[in-house]
């Protein structure tokens, strides 16, 4: 994704956008005839991207029908649609094949299902290293910790800031696990994009607008988490911002939103997991550890999340959670962690195989 895209999406919001899908392969002339069309309507061609299949991105004006069915019948255009949603880059209509990312040497969103774990804040050096060990062993693929806590309180523990960032380094050079850690200013998102191999916005910033636009071109992919009282198209507004600003590798994360219930921390709203797959080609991943904010409940949910499809999982564990800093009444203790693991895979063994059936179907 360029600039153009950017210009596209920002420049011309009074337009009406049209997107325009090639067929696998199109030679350079096929798509040369399409932009040629396209500009006997008057209209302009604003992007032009992708690798295996040309994108092309046209702001209409008025009636744009004609133009849509005349394109439509070049028998080199896959599709030609108006992007209904304001959310236009990261729509199912934009793009109806599923982003895939990769983190290190894992993929997220293919047709692996992926689990992150770990504690919720890195602590020390013998935590975070034994944390990993036991991540690593119930075969999670990604080690969380953060190094930045948005905490309630101004007292609470606040996080390791560098140092933090700098174990979790040490860990993944002892596992092979890949780092997810949370970011919570514009200013640190060069130092901790250094260390990190996703980059996690949490819930509070959510809507932290400047925060989003600077992950544009930070060079790590991006789990962007749920806002506390944030709608579905909110989010996935806040994902187009990313997105809009450069960086097309953004994954989701359900976390629970509040409601007048108070028996879980939060309410976990499951219906979002499939909702978000309608509208979106991002990844979703489910964090069943906020949403609930009891351990004992966090596996019957994990087992949810695999069951109405989520890309994967990101939980929290910690070795010792009885002395855990933040957020030691949802954390796993790694018993209940690694039998968790063990639950889940016949479960996860019939998602590979609605997820391989749904990739033949696209
Ligand atoms: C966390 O992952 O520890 C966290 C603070 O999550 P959230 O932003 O969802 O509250
Ligand atoms: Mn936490």
């Amino acid at each position: 994704m360029d600039g153009a895209d950017d210009e596209f999406l920002i420049a011309h919001p009074e337009g009406v956008p049209v997107i325009i899908s090639m067929k696998l392969h199109a030679t350079r002339q096929q798509i040369d005839e399409v932009t040629a069309r396209i500009k006997e309507f008057g209209y302009q061609v604003h992007s032009i991207e992708g690798e295996e299949r040309v994108v092309i991105g046209v702001v209409g004006r008025g009636d744009v029908t004609a133009c849509l069915e005349s394109l439509e019948s070049m028998p080199q255009v896959e599709r030609a649609v108006r992007i209904s949603v304001p959310y236009k880059f990261v729509s199912r209509e934009f793009r109806p094949h599923k982003t895939e990312i990769k983190a290190g040497n894992v993929v997220i969103g293919g047709d692996e299902f992926i689990t992150m774990a770990g504690p919720c804040s890195v602590e020390s050096e013998k935590q975070i290293l034994e944390s990993a060990e036991i991540v690593a062993r119930g075969g999670a693929k990604l080690l969380r910790g953060g190094a930045f806590k948005p905490r309630t309180s101004p007292y609470d523990f606040q996080g390791l800031a560098e140092e933090g960032l700098k174990l979790l380094d040490k860990a993944r050079r002892a596992t092979g696990l890949a780092i997810i850690t949370e970011v919570m200013s514009e200013v640190d998102v060069p130092m901790v994009a250094q260390y990190a191999d996703v980059l996690q916005i949490g819930a509070r910033n959510m809507q932290n607008f400047s925060l989003l636009k600077t992950l544009g071109n930070c060079g790590r992919p991006i789990m962007l988490k749920r806002g506390l009282s944030a709608t579905i198209k909110e989010l996935l507004m806040s994902a187009e911002y990313i997105v809009a600003h450069g960086n097309p590798n953004v994954m989701l994360c359900e976390r629970g939103i509040r409601t007048f219930e108070t028996e879980t921390r939060n309410t976990c709203d499951i219906t979002a997991i499939p909702v978000l797959h309608e509208l979106t080609h991002l990844p979703v991943i489910l964090d069943p550890s906020h949403a609930v904010g009891k351990r004992r409940l966090v596996p019957a949910l994990a087992r949810a999340g695999v069951a109405i499809g989520a890309d994967g999982l990101i939980v929290e564990m910690h070795p010792q959670p009885e002395k855990a800093v933040s957020d030691g009444a949802q954390s796993l203790n790694p018993e209940q962690y690694l039998r968790m693991m063990e639950d889940l895979k016949p479960y996860i063994k019939l998602w590979k195989d609605e997820r391989v059936a749904e990739a033949a179907t696209v």
